[in-house]
C-alpha cells in the first residue's frame, strides 16, 4: 500500500451569512490522495473545488470532518505550518519585486541563509526553465512566464504537496496545452503530490493519475481518466466529461451475466454491470459518439453480438478530423455518432434523410439509474 499524502474524512464546509442563506460548498467529501500522485478535482464553476483546496491549504476550517496531511490531523494548524504550497490562477506576483525576489519571498520569511536562498531560487527558476529572467520585473514577462514564476515561488519551499487552482486558466489554448505536459513532466520528475483544480475535462484527462468529479459540493466519482470516461458512474459524470448519448430504457431481465433491456421498442442484452433491485426498472443507457457505427442497411453485416437500430440521418456536420452525424431513431430519440475521416469513411458519405443502421458493441453501453 502506498503512503497517503492528503486525506479528507467526511468533510463539510458551510458558509453562513447573517442576511443570506447558508451555502453548503462542500458536502461529506472523502478523499485519500497518495504520495506522488497527480490528483485532479474536476467540476463546473461553483461546485466546491477551490473551497476543498483551501481546506487542505488551511485557509478555511472544515465545518465538520477532518483533513490529514501525511497522516497528521490539521485541526488548528495554520497554513504556513502545513507542508503544502498553492499556485493560483491569477499568479499574485508582487509587481515591484524582481523575479528572483518574488521567488525568494517565502524563503525570506522562513529565515533561510543568503547563500542557501540564492541557490534554491536559482534551482527553482532552472526547473521552470526561466534561468535568465531573475532580474526582470513581472510586467516584463509574458503570461506564460509569469505563471512559471508563480510555480517557481511555490516549488522553492520544497512542499510535499503542491495545490494548483486552475493555474493555466489565463493562458491561451496552445500555451496551455504545452504547459499541461510540462507540469506533468515536472510532477513526475520531482515525485511531488499535485492536487490540481480545473473545470476543463480535457485538461483533467490529459494530466491526472486520478480524477475526482465534483458537483454541488459532492464528489460523484473518483477514478483514473479511463474509468471516468469509459465507465461513468452517474449521468452527470457521463454528461460532464466529453459528449455522450442518452437513451431511455427499461430493465426486463436480470441474468447471472447479462441484463436484458428494452430500448426504442427493442429487446437487447448487455453484459451485467449493476445490480438492479427489480424488473422493469427505468434506466438510462449511455454510449459515446465515437463508439457508434453507421452502415447502409444493404451493407450492414448483422453480427450476432452487435446491437443495431434503424435510423435516418438528420444532421451531418463536418469538423475536419470527424463528421458528427445526428441520427433519428424510430421512437423519435436521437443518437450522435462521430465518424473519423478515414479511407473507410469519406466526409459526406452519408447525407440528410439517408436511411441507415446505427450499431455498437454491447460492452460500450453503460447503464445508469439516476
Ligand atoms: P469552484 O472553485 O468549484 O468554482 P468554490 O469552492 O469557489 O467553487 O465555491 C463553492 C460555493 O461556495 C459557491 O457557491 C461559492 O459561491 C460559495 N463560496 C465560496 N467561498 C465563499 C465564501 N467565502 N463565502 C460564502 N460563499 C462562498
Ligand atoms: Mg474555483
Amino acid at each position: 500500500m502506498s503512503e497517503l499524502a492528503v486525506e479528507l474524512s467526511n468533510v463539510f464546509k458551510t458558509f453562513s451569512a447573517s442576511n443570506a442563506r447558508d451555502v453548503n460548498a462542500v458536502r461529506n467529501v472523502n478523499l485519500a490522495i497518495r504520495a506522488g500522485e497527480f490528483f485532479t478535482l474536476l467540476g463546473p464553476s461553483g461546485c466546491g473545488k477551490t473551497t476543498t483546496l483551501r481546506l487542505i491549504a488551511g485557509f478555511e476550517q472544515p465545518t465538520r470532518g477532518e483533513v490529514r496531511i501525511q497522516g497528521k490531523p490539521m485541526n488548528g494548524v495554520p497554513p504556513y505550518r502545513r507542508p503544502v504550497n498553492t499556485v493560483f490562477q491569477n499568479y499574485a506576483l508582487f509587481p515591484h519585486l524582481s523575479v528572483q525576489e518574488n521567488v525568494g519571498f517565502g524563503l525570506a520569511i522562513k529565515r533561510v541563509s543568503k547563500e542557501e536562498k540564492k541557490k534554491r531560487v536559482q534551482a527553482a527558476l532552472d526547473l521552470v526553465e526561466l534561468p535568465q529572467a531573475a532580474d526582470r520585473k513581472p510586467s516584463q514577462l509574458s503570461g506564460g512566464q509569469q505563471q512559471r514564476v508563480a510555480l517557481a515561488r511555490a516549488l522553492v519551499n520544497q512542499p510535499a504537496v503542491l495545490l494548483l487552482d486552475e493555474p493555466l486558466g489565463a493562458l491561451d489554448l496552445k500555451l496551455r496545452k504545452n504547459m499541461q505536459l510540462e507540469l506533468k513532466h515536472m510532477q513526475e520528475l520531482l515525485k511531488l503530490t499535485f492536487i490540481y483544480v480545473t473545470h476543463d475535462q480535457e485538461e483533467a484527462l490529459t494530466m491526472s493519475d486520478r480524477i475526482a468529479v465534483m458537483s454541488a459540493g459532492n464528489v460523484l466519482q473518483i477514478g483514473a481518466p479511463i474509468e471516468i470516461y469509459e465507465k461513468p458512474a452517474t449521468r452527470f459524470v457521463a454528461d460532464f466529461i466529453g459528449e455522450t448519448n442518452f437513451l431511455n430504457g427499461r430493465v426486463v431481465e436480470m441474468g447471472t451475466a447479462m441484463t436484458g433491456v428494452e430500448v426504442t421498442g427493442k429487446r437487447i442484452n448487455l453484459p451485467r454491470q449493476n445490480e438492479f433491485p427489480t424488473n422493469s426498472v427505468n434506466v438510462t443507457l449511455t454510449v459515446r459518439p465515437e463508439k457508434v457505427g453507421i452502415s447502409r442497411p444493404e451493407s450492414f453485416a448483422d453480427e450476432a453480438k452487435r446491437i443495431s437500430f434503424s435510423g435516418v440521418i438528420r444532421e451531418a456536420v463536418y469538423i475536419g478530423t470527424d463528421t458528427r452525424y445526428l441520427v433519428g431513431l424510430s421512437n423519435a430519440e436521437t443518437l450522435v455518432a462521430r465518424l473519423q475521416s478515414s479511407p473507410g469513411h469519406r466526409p459526406g458519405e452519408y447525407a440528410i434523410d439517408d436511411p441507415v443502421i446505427v450499431w455498437f458493441e454491447p460492452g460500450d453501453i453503460r447503464l445508469l439509474t439516476e
